[in-house]
């Protein structure tokens, strides 16, 4: 039996990198798909399609709670439950604090932070009305624990989401919800790739700044979101998990 057999999996920014690995790896191990994000890619759907099971795309601006409340129940209305949610999608920010505007700031604060709330906020209400609970994975970042130049929106979202993480991961340890976060390091995806790894010499500098010496690929992400979506990772609540080759260690 595969491992999210007759499991259903809700994947924010599931068109994408990061989010789109999680999504074609989760169908391969037998979950039903539910890809939320800003526009439909039928690239991506026929991909997650050919790993045999069922799946879906909703559209879904994670930053209008309305819009993540009906995701979450048009979820559950296709496929019958709610098991894992991978609140995935997000944004980076590039200028300095004192030249940042309001609008920047607050836009990577929508949809980084308080997606993951408006996600949470109904994917946990949903999990807690099902005898088998569920599991959450937020994507956080190697930026939840340290800082770089021109990202304060982002460093603060993905701070924060840690946090919230840990409270969601507390108010519910006796519901048999279990909540974690991921760290990745530098993955190369067209968030990466669109913005600073377009110069070879932005691009060598991050690869240093890893003790494996290289950028991650967003299987390797995946993989670590499987483990903590699955039973192998059932009493681990709670928990931020670098998958960073070593980024936070030097
Ligand atoms: P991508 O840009 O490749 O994918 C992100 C996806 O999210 C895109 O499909 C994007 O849509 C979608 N999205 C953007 N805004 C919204 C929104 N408001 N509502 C719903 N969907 C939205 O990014 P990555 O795969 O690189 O990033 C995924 C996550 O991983 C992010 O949270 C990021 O912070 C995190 N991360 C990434 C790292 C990296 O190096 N790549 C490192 C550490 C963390 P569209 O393309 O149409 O804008």
């Amino acid at each position: 039996m595969k491992r999210f057999e007759n499991k259903v999996a809700f994947i924010t920014g599931g068109n994408s990198g990061i989010g789109k690995a999680v999504a074609i790896l989760m169908a391969r191990e037998g979950a039903k798909v539910m890809i939320a994000d800003l526009k439909e890619n039928k690239e991506t759907l026929e991909e997650v399609l050919k790993e045999g099971t069922e799946a879906r795309f909703i559209a879904c601006d994670v930053s209008k709670h309305e819009e993540v409340e009906k995701a979450v129940a048009e979820t559950v209305a296709a496929f019958g439950s709610l098991d894992v949610a991978v609140n995935n999608a997000g944004i980076v920010d590039a200028s300095p604090i004192h030249e940042k505007s309001v609008e920047e700031w607050q836009k990577v604060i929508n949809i980084n932070l308080s997606g993951v709330f408006y996600g949470m906020k109904y994917q946990i209400a949903q999990m807690r009305k099902q005898e088998t609970g569920g599991a959450v994975v937020n994507m956080g970042s190697i930026m939840s624990q340290v800082a770089e130049f021109g990202i304060g929106g982002y460093a603060s979202s993905k701070h924060g989401l840690v946090g919230l993480t840990k409270v969601a991961a507390l108010e519910n340890g006796t519901n048999n919800i279990r909540v974690n976060a991921i760290g990745p390091g530098y993955i190369e995806t067209p968030l990466l790739m669109d913005n600073a790894a377009q110069s070879a010499e932005y691009r060598s500098y991050m690869e240093s700044k890893h003790a494996m010496k290289r950028l991650g690929k967003p299987e390797e992400i995946a993989k670590a979101v499987l483990f903590l979506a699955s039973e192998d990772a059932s009493f681990c609540t709670g928990a931020y998990l670098p998958v960073d080759g070593g980024y936070l260690i030097q």
